[in-house]
């Protein structure tokens, strides 16, 4: 039904192994609504990719439940393949077969699939053309992944990945077809490490750390809650800032962390701003620049995750 989420993920458990067995994924609640593009963030081993497979077919869940297009990705696998698009971290293509010839085959297992010239250019895997998928480079192996993924026109794509390793020109074609893909009301799941990915993408985010959500919600939301952001302003040396304190709302902070640079942080916003520039008025100073800083996506991301290195 069109209303239902293109993906609704409640309790997912996954464990791998026996004696001691390891939970991968640990009571995950996700819903991804149609036609939006969500990314899945988390650590290494955070669960990002099993989750994914879950959903993908690829693995059973070991409790909770899975509706991908309303339907349960296991029983439901020859139903569900053609309306969904699977770009893997690696792996997946047969590595003798040759670039272009391995798309066309695949476009044309599809109904209805996007033109595939279109998607060579587009990709830049003009290239590539009768190369061996084995001797592409690693960026080509994950163009013509990504052009897989999508021929078929899915209602829904995964994308696990999809930017690691991709040269800047590659990285933006690949987001001006996420993009696209989005504005022709495809749903885009994808785990990307590149917090400006994400930030440049997606409709919601969801953290994941220890195999469940542990935020989520639009990057801006993510960014605006929880620490402040700050004003920082360049001036002569040894400003006396107790004035300009008094002149700010209570719970506000001035320093100069280096000769002549100083920083405001409080409630940012256009009152502030005022606040300062009039108090800069009164005292004579010309600041040399003013920057607002807010916290990016990366700031959440390690303040939320910790800056530890995961296994
Ligand atoms: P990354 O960012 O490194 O890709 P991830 O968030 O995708 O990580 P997963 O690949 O889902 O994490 O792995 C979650 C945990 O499950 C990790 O501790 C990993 O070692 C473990 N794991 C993943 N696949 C298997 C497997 N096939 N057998 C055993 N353990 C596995």
């Amino acid at each position: 039904m069109e209303h239902e989420p293109a993906v609704e993920v409640a309790g997912l458990v996954k464990r791998y192994g026996t004696r001691p067995a390891k939970t991968a994924v640990d009571g995950l609640d996700l819903t991804v609504l149609r036609g939006t593009v969500t990314a899945v963030l988390g650590p290494n081993g955070a669960g990002k990719t099993t989750t994914v497979e879950v959903c993908e077919g690829f693995r059973r869940p070991d409790a909770g439940t899975v509706r991908v297009l309303g339907l349960d990705p296991l029983r439901d696998a020859a139903a569900l393949r053609p309306r969904i698009g699977v770009m893997l971290q690696s792996g997946g293509v047969y590595p003798g077969a040759r670039a272009q010839e391995m798309l066309r085959h695949t476009a044309r297992l599809h109904a209805d699939p996007l033109d595939v010239d279109m998607l060579v250019e587009r990709l830049g895997l003009d290239a590539c053309g009768r190369t061996a998928y084995r001797r592409l480079s690693g960026g080509q192996q994950q163009r013509l992944a990504l052009a897989m993924a999508v021929v078929g026109r899915p209602e829904l794509v995964f994308l696990d990945e999809p930017t690691a390793g991709l040269d800047p020109q590659a990285r933006r074609a690949t987001w001006d077809l996420v993009r696209e893909l989005r504005a022709d009301g495809v749903s885009v799941v994808l785990t990307t490490h590149f917090m400006d990915e994400a930030e440049q993408l997606a409709d919601h985010v969801a953290i994941i750390d220890g195999g469940r959500v542990i935020a989520e919600g639009s990057p801006a939301r993510l960014c605006r809650g929880g620490a402040e952001n700050s004003l920082r302003f360049g001036g002569r040396p040894g400003l006396d800032l107790e004035t300009l304190l008094k002149a700010l709302p209570p719970d506000s902070v001035a320093v100069e962390p280096s000769p002549g640079s100083y920083r405001v942080q409080g409630d940012v916003g256009p009152q502030l701003l005022a606040t300062v520039a009039s108090w800069c008025a009164q005292h004579g100073v010309m600041p040399d620049s003013i920057t607002v800083e807010r916290r990016t996506l990366e700031d959440v991301f390690l303040e939320l995750t910790g800056k530890e290195l995961r296994g």
